[in-house]
């Protein structure tokens, strides 16, 4: 499959493609070669209204208050078997708008059905509790879709993200309006055209297009009763003071400056891959990514070559190359603040390697830049302290396990964080001294969709995947069964 063409496209509301009341449009690109590859509405207020009102509707009245759990789990697993069958095109899809290496792209497709897998087993699973009480009594705790979900998701996995927000909501029983980032819309649109042939009923799930006031109309819409974002901790703070103003409930997933850290006994060859792999998976463009690569003094010299001699292999490349190591990032504004970075370092510690812009042949058309390494970073400095969301890797060094801990949770974030040693007391340890969300011992970025996923401290708030992830789209509801016939005899 080529490139689709050039296609306005609509908002999906209701179980069906709708024309936009406003007629403000957005550019999407190929970051790759900066050509436009489709265009979608830049959704007003009007438009995001008759979206939270088909989600009200659908959720309050419609089909999908009767819906049973069995019901929500054959949706589900539907939705991934049909995502499966477009595996090859959704992969193609989101390469071209995201800049990323296909056969990563092809990664996400997968994880995406393997999530909504997930949660069509646990739909039926979902139930309360009885809880002993000392009267004549019983006292049920019951677990209730939580209402209208708003859901506002970033442009670095696009579809992954959309599912890792959908498919707890619709195994919960919520409804929901989802926007993707205004940069990539066009996978998540291009599911929804499968929608109705999963079985999702009209109004369930609706797909908003445009930018940050596309998000802020939701968040501040009085019938929504939820909202779930992950971007950056930036936006996240204003949209949990924009809740505020209705009492929401939220999850923000926020960003990261995630420590890496490699003692002198770890397995040098295999320790020196993850560093790598760490922190330039996916272009950088990762909230775990492991930025901040802490590595113990008898080995650092030494890692610091070695990781400059393994990032000459990793092949910068156009994104549907399958060598290609890593695409392009996501645009203009992306590149230009990951230049800003690498200038910056080259004042604030020194260069390893790369630096600039990667150029050459079909490079010179798109948003590349070189994975860089920065060393003998100071924690103080600005690269160490923000978030870059590129491939920018600062190298730090570190004598003592207590140095290592400190200069680790010296952050205001704490989404995740990383510890190769072969040594398991001195492992188990650092894990239990991170203050982080998510921590890997001799490996860096699994993810699964069975365990738990978010951050500590200005990381986020809540959980998403697993069996924690359906909580945040969860009411308990407390009811009190009255088993004795007597006179309450207070009177
Ligand atoms: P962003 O600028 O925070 O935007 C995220 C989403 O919020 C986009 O859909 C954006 O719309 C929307 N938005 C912007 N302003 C808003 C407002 N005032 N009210 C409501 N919505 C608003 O983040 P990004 O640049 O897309 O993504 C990169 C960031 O996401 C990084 O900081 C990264 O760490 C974080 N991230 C975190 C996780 C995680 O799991 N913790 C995962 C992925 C990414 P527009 O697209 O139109 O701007
Ligand atoms: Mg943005």
């Amino acid at each position: 499959m080529g490139l689709p063409p050039v296609t306005t496209h609509q908002l999906y509301i209701n179980g069906e493609f709708v024309a936009p009341q406003s007629s403000a449009t957005i550019d999407v690109i190929d970051p790759s070669t900066t050509e436009v590859i489709g265009r979608v509405p830049d959704a007003g207020a009007a438009d995001v209204d008759r979206a939270v009102k088909a989600a009200r509707a659908a959720f309050d009245a419609g089909p999908w208050k009767d819906a049973t759990a069995q019901d929500r789990g054959r949706v589900l697993f539907e939705i991934a078997r049909i995502i499966r069958e477009r595996a090859g095109e959704l992969a193609e899809l989101e390469t071209h708008n995201t800049g990323k290496p296909i056969v990563e792209a092809e990664f996400d497709i997968g994880d995406a059905a393997t999530c909504f897998e997930y949660y069509g087993g646990l739909a039926t699973k979902i139930h309360g509790d009885v809880i002993p009480v000392p009267d004549n009594a019983m006292s049920l705790a019951l677990r209730e879709p939580i209402g209208v979900a708003g859901q506002i998701i970033p442009w670095n996995y696009p579809m992954l993200m959309a599912a890792w927000k959908l498919a707890p909501a619709i195994c919960a029983g919520c409804t929901t309006v989802l926007k993707p980032a205004e940069q990539t819309p066009l996978s998540v649109l291009a599911l929804a055209s499968s929608f109705e042939e999963a079985g999702l009923p009209p109004g369930v799930v609706n797909i908003v297009t445009g930018e940050g006031a596309t998000g802020a109309a939701i968040v501040e819409h009085a019938d929504v009763d939820k909202i779930a974002f992950t971007g950056s901790s930036e936006v996240g703070k204003t949209i949990m003071r924009a809740a505020a103003a209705t009492l929401k409930k939220v999850s923000l997933e926020l960003g990261g400056k995630s420590p890496n850290i490699f003692f002198a006994d770890a397995d040098f060859d295999i320790a020196v891959e993850g560093a790598l792999f760490g922190v330039f998976f996916n272009q950088g463009e990762v909230c775990s990514a492991g930025s901040r690569i802490l590595v113990q003094r008898p080995i650092y010299k030494k890692f610091v070559e070695a990781m400059v001699e393994k990032a000459k292999a990793i092949l910068v490349g156009p994104p549907m190359d399958r060598e290609t190591k890593m695409g392009a990032l996501i645009s203009r504004e992306q590149f230009d603040r990951v230049r800003m970075y690498q200038e910056l370092g080259k004042q604030e510690a020194k260069v390893a390697s790369g630096g600039g812009r990667a150029t050459g042949g079909a490079l010179d058309k798109g948003y590349f830049v070189q994975p860089t390494i920065f060393y003998d970073v100071d924690n103080s400095t600005r690269i160490a302290r923000e978030e870059i969301f590129g491939p920018v890797a600062c190298v730090i060094p570190f004598d003592t396990e207590e140095d290592a801990l400190r200069i680790a949770n010296d952050t205001y974030y704490g989404l995740a964080a990383a510890v190769w040693t072969r040594d398991i007391f001195r492992a188990m340890r650092v894990v239990k001294n991170l203050r982080a969300g998510i921590v890997w011992v001799n490996h860096m970025q699994p993810t699964y969709v069975e365990a738990p996923w978010g951050g500590y401290k200005q990381s986020g708030i809540g959980r998403e995947l697993g069996k924690w992830g359906v909580e945040e789209y969860l009411n308990v509801k407390q009811v009190y069964i009255n088993l004795s016939e007597q006179p309450i005899g207070w009177y």
